[in-house]
């Protein structure tokens, strides 16, 4: 019998309003793992009435702001006691490599600590006045209940990054995850009930986009939405937000720029360009899936990087060797095959890839792919595969290569590969892209804040920076002169 999992609501498991499940299946083995709750408009309304009261109750609206951040404590420690659950669930769930996902929950407790830290520095400031008698001053208030959307790419991880500063801004949440990837989410909001987060703080309803997803983000009861994923999904999403004047976060999608100059060490880079777009099987925002190398590394690089790539082990996520697994769920695998389809009748040749690896697991595995021949107008160039694909084109000059990596409607991220010290900033500063890497690649961390340029986002995700999205400031004003006012029409300020 498969386990079914219910919605998250109110601080106990709710059964979907309709009565439906839908499966999840393991990638790899194509295995029912389990069935979630197909959320819908009633269940979402049912989660923002627990999260608006829970908003209101004294017994998180009153809690101190240094109690808040011992909850966000209690919460890292109960994820590290629960990193190895965590991980296997994400992997069994997506697909990514097990040994990736132990990476990440073994870091998961740092973003919640972080935030920790941050909670109870969260204030206003007393502002100057032009009159002794007046005092003028701001609070930090947080918003109320926040929707969250996250997908099945990195799920804890890119839901924690939202509901840490969320929660430690003294806003609740309703997260609504990926329908890939259900299980995790819904045991954070255990984990975060038995942390001791009052009843309805976090709530998880679980489901599709278009039904559960989209019933979130159109609810007039959140205060905000936070939504990491495609970009087609985040500008319907930030047009539902616009017509009710509420804020939006967005992290939305990449077709990063990984650039190799001629002075650079070509062995790193030809590892940071396989780090960039194969790790994954290149399921990241940030993949660097337009590779740019100088033409007098070009020829070394791709036999690097070909080399290489034919030597991925490829196979079962969960097994310790395995340095590639599947694609997570059919349609992802079948949209990376019809993208190589589409690179090669618009005329780029096959180096490596293309094809269906040898492995004996009936599951949606797809070869490391690197194409040249490619110019950067192509599709393939253009357009986010989300999948282990790699373009490859050569260039000439410093300022040739700056125009090119610019010429996307994405910025979300951009790695450089150089040894000469006065290129590093002066590419950094020229490439339109909200993270730079320079001779390394998909470096990470919550104190950095990270921020999508162009059609990759709006709003700050980590670091300090991302507190003010999750809170609002009030101007207060007081008049400590208590004599009589002198003239009605022009009052004192
Ligand atoms: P997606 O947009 O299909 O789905 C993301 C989430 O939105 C899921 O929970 C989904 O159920 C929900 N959703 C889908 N349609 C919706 C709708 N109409 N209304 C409300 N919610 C809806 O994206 P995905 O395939 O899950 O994730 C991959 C994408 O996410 C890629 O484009 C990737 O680049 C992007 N991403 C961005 C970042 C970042 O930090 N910038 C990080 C990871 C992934």
């Amino acid at each position: 019998m498969t386990e079914q999992f219910d919605h998250f609501i109110g601080g106990r498991w709710t059964k979907p309003a309709e009565g439906r499940y839908f499966d999840s299946v393991n990638p790899a083995t194509l295995d029912v793992l389990y069935s979630a709750a197909r959320g819908t408009q009633n269940d979402v309304d049912k989660a923002i009435d627990a999260a608006s009261d829970a908003f209101r109750n004294p017994s998180w609206r009153d809690l101190s702001q240094t109690k808040r951040g011992h909850l966000l404590r209690r919460l890292a420690d109960l994820i590290g006691e629960n990193a190895e659950t965590l991980a296997r669930s994400e992997s069994l769930d997506n697909g990514k490599l097990l040994r990736e996902m132990r990476g990440q929950m073994a870091g998961l407790p740092e973003y919640l600590y972080y935030y920790a830290g941050l909670s109870d520095k969260i204030q206003g400031d007393q502002i100057p006045a032009s009159s002794p008698a007046i005092l003028n001053y701001t609070t930090r208030e947080p918003l109320g209940v926040v929707g969250a959307i996250t997908p099945w790419n990195s799920p804890l991880t890119l839901t924690v990054s939202k509901l840490a500063p969320a929660l430690a801004a003294g806003n609740t949440i309703v997260v609504k995850p990926s329908e890939h990837t259900s299980a995790a989410i819904l045991r954070l909001a255990e984990l975060a009930s038995e942390a001791g987060f009052p009843d309805g703080v976090v709530n998880v309803v679980t489901g599709y986009g278009a039904e559960a997803g989209a019933a979130l983000a159109d609810h007039p009861g959140i205060a905000k939405i936070s939504f990491t994923g495609s970009t087609q999904t985040g500008a319907a999403i930030a047009s539902s937000a616009a017509s009710r004047f509420i804020g939006c976060t967005l992290e939305l999608g990449g077709k990063s720029p990984n650039i190799v100059f001629d002075d650079a060490n070509v062995s790193n880079a030809a590892m940071g360009v396989i780090a960039g777009v194969f790790a994954a099987a290149g399921q990241t925002c940030i993949a660097g899936s337009r590779v740019f190398a100088h033409k007098a590394v070009y020829d070394e690089l791709l036999e690097r990087v070909k080399e290489r790539a034919e030597s991925i082990v490829i196979g079962n996520p969960v097994d310790d060797d395995t340095e590639l697994g599947p694609l997570a769920f059919e349609a992802q695998r079948d949209k990376v095959k019809d993208y190589v389809k589409v690179g090669v009748d618009e005329g780029a040749d096959v180096l490596t890839g293309g094809r269906r690896p040898d492995v004996d697991l009936p599951g949606y595995f797809y070869s490391p792919t690197v194409l040249t021949g490619v110019s950067n107008s192509m599709r393939v160039a253009q357009e986010e595969i989300f999948g282990p694909v790699a373009a490859i084109m050569p260039f000439e000059t410093e300022d040739e290569l700056v125009g090119l990596a610019n010429d996307t409607q994405y910025g979300l991220a951009a790695g450089v590969w150089t040894n000469n010290l006065s290129r590093a900033h002066r590419v950094a500063s020229r490439l339109e892209a909200g993270t730079i890497w320079v001779n390394t690649y998909r470096a990470m961390s919550p104190m950095s804040p990270r921020e999508g340029f162009k059609s990759s986002g709006m709003g700050v995700e980590h670091g300090v920076e991302a507190i003010k999205e999750y809170t609002r400031v009030k101007s207060v004003w007081i008049n400590t002169d208590e004599g009589p006012v002198a003239d009605p029409f022009v009052m004192r300020g």
